[in-house]
C-alpha cells in the first residue's frame, strides 16, 4: 500500500474542510475525500446564519431543556471570536459580516423567556442586550410594530454558505492538503498503527476505482451520514436526521442588517450581500425514507408547501415590508441534532484514533469544531471542556 496519511477527514462541508486545513497547517498529511462534491449537502445548502445565542428549538421546550442546550456556549463564544478573523485567515471572503443578531418577542410570555435566556447566555459569558420598543424603532426601524422586545447580540450575523466551505477548502490544499470528490468512505480496518479505510471513486466516466489508504487518525465530518459512518468504524454516533426548508426572495435595496430569529416561532432570516433575503428558521421538509422507515440521505428530499407558507408567514409578521418582495426559490437542505440539542465532538469510544464532530449549528460551529479536532489530532489537551459534547453520552453504560 503506497498511499498513507496522517490524518483522513471524511466530508467536504465546512467541518470538513475547516479541519483539513487547520491539520495542514499542523503539518499533517491531510487527505479530505467527499462522496459527492465539496460543499454540495448541508453547507452549501443552508442559511449562513451566525447564531450564538440559544435558538427558538432550544428554548421552545422549556427552561430546563435550555439549560443544557446553553452548555455549547464556550463552543459559541470561541466560533464567533474564529469567524471574525476567518477571512484574513483564509485569504478569501466568506460573505462574513457580524453586525449583530436581534431575537424578536411579539408578547408578554415570551419577553419573559427573553429575559431568562439573556440571564442564562450572560451566565456563560455572551453579552446580550434586551432591547424595549422604543430602542428598537431606531436600532431595527424595519421591524413589525408588533414586536415589543428583542435580545440584541453584537457578535451575530451571517456567512455566505454557497461560497464559505470552497473556499477553506482551496486553503486546505493550499497548506497542502489532498482533496478528492467523488470519493467515498466504504470500510475500515483497524491496525496497529490506525486504520485501513476502503475509498470507492467514480470518476467523471461513471467508472468505479476503489482502493485503499493507509492513515494513522480519521475525522468523521459527515454531517447526516455520521451514524452511517459511525456503523464503518463500529461505533456508535446517534444523530436525529432533519429535513429543513430553505426560501430566498429577489434582490431588494439593503434595509436589514441583523440576523433576525424569533423567540416565539421557527424563524430566521437576514439580507445577503447579493441583497437577497434569505428565509429558514426550522420549518420540516419531507425526508425521504426506505420502505422500512429508515431516512434515505442520498435521495432528494421534497418541500412542503405548508412549510414554505408558514416560514413566509412568519417572516411578514416580523418584517411586514417582505409581503412586497417577492420569494424565487425554496430548497431542502438535511442536518443533525443530537437528542439533548448539544453536538456531539471528541474521539469515538470503541475506535482509537477516530474523531467526529456534529449536530446543531455546525455551519456557526464549524470553526470551533474544527480547532477542537485538530488539537486533538496533534495531542492537544482541549482548552474547552469536551464532556458535556462526548460523542458516547447516549451509548449505553455512560455516564453523562
Ligand atoms: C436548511 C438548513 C439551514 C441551516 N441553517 C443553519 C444556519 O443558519 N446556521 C448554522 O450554523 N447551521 C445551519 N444549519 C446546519 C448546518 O448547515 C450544518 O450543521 C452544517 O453545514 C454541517 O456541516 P458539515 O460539514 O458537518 O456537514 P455537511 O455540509 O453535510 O457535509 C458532510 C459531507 O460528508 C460527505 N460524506 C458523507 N458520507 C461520506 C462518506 N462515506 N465518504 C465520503 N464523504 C461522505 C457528504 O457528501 C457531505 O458533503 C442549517 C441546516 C439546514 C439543512
Amino acid at each position: 500500500m503506497s498511499e498513507s496519511y496522517d490524518v483522513v477527514v471524511v466530508g467536504g462541508g465546512l467541518l470538513g474542510c475547516l479541519t483539513a486545513w487547520m491539520a495542514a497547517r499542523d503539518g499533517a498529511r491531510v487527505l479530505l475525500v467527499d462522496k459527492d462534491q465539496v460543499n454540495q449537502h448541508a453547507s452549501g445548502q443552508n442559511a449562513g446564519s451566525l447564531h450564538f445565542q440559544l435558538e427558538y428549538r432550544m428554548v421552545e421546550a422549556g427552561e430546563e431543556a435550555a439549560r443544557v442546550a446553553a452548555e455549547a456556549m464556550p463552543l459559541h463564544l470561541d466560533a464567533a471570536a474564529m469567524w471574525a478573523r476567518l477571512e484574513d485567515e483564509i485569504g478569501e471572503s466568506l460573505g462574513v459580516r457580524q453586525t449583530g443578531g436581534l431575537m424578536v418577542a411579539e408578547n408578554a410570555d415570551q419577553v419573559g423567556m427573553l429575559e431568562f435566556k439573556a440571564e442564562l447566555e450572560r451566565s456563560w459569558g455572551l453579552d446580550v442586550r434586551t432591547l424595549d420598543r422604543s430602542e428598537l424603532d431606531t436600532v431595527a426601524p424595519y421591524l413589525s410594530r408588533d414586536i415589543v422586545a428583542a435580545n440584541l447580540s453584537a457578535l451575530e450575523g451571517k456567512a455566505d454558505a454557497r461560497i464559505a466551505a470552497s473556499a477553506v477548502a482551496r486553503a486546505a490544499v493550499a497548506a497542502g492538503a489532498a482533496v478528492c470528490a467523488r470519493t467515498r468512505l466504504t470500510g475500515a480496518r483497524h491496525t496497529p498503527t490506525g486504520w485501513d479505510v476502503t475509498l470507492r471513486e467514480t470518476d467523471r466516466t461513471g467508472e468505479v476505482r476503489t482502493r485503499t489508504v493507509r492513515t494513522a487518525a480519521v475525522v468523521i465530518a459527515a454531517g447526516v451520514w455520521t451514524t452511517e459512518l459511525g456503523q464503518v468504524f463500529g461505533a456508535g454516533l446517534p444523530t436525529v436526521p432533519l429535513a429543513l426548508t430553505m426560501t430566498v426572495t429577489s434582490k431588494v435595496p439593503a434595509f436589514i442588517p441583523h440576523l433576525v430569529q424569533h423567540a416565539g416561532a421557527r424563524l430566521s432570516l437576514k439580507q445577503s450581500l447579493d441583497k437577497t433575503v434569505l428565509i429558514g428558521g426550522g420549518w420540516p421538509a419531507r425526508l425521504m425514507r426506505d420502505a422500512d422507515g429508515a431516512p434515505e440521505f442520498d435521495r432528494k428530499h421534497q418541500l412542503v408547501p405548508r412549510s414554505i407558507a408558514g416560514n413566509a408567514r412568519a417572516a411578514v409578521n416580523a418584517v411586514p415590508s417582505l409581503e412586497r418582495v417577492p420569494a424565487v426559490r425554496s430548497w431542502v437542505g438535511t442536518t443533525t441534532v443530537a437528542p439533548d440539542q448539544l453536538p456531539l465532538v471528541g474521539a469515538v469510544k470503541g475506535a482509537p484514533g477516530v474523531f467526529v464532530a456534529t449536530g446543531g449549528s455546525a455551519f456557526t460551529l464549524g470553526p470551533s469544531f474544527a480547532r477542537v479536532l485538530t488539537g486533538l489530532l496533534a495531542g492537544r489537551s482541549p482548552d474547552i471542556d469536551l464532556a458535556p459534547y462526548d460523542p458516547a453520552r447516549f451509548t449505553e453504560g455512560s455516564t453523562p
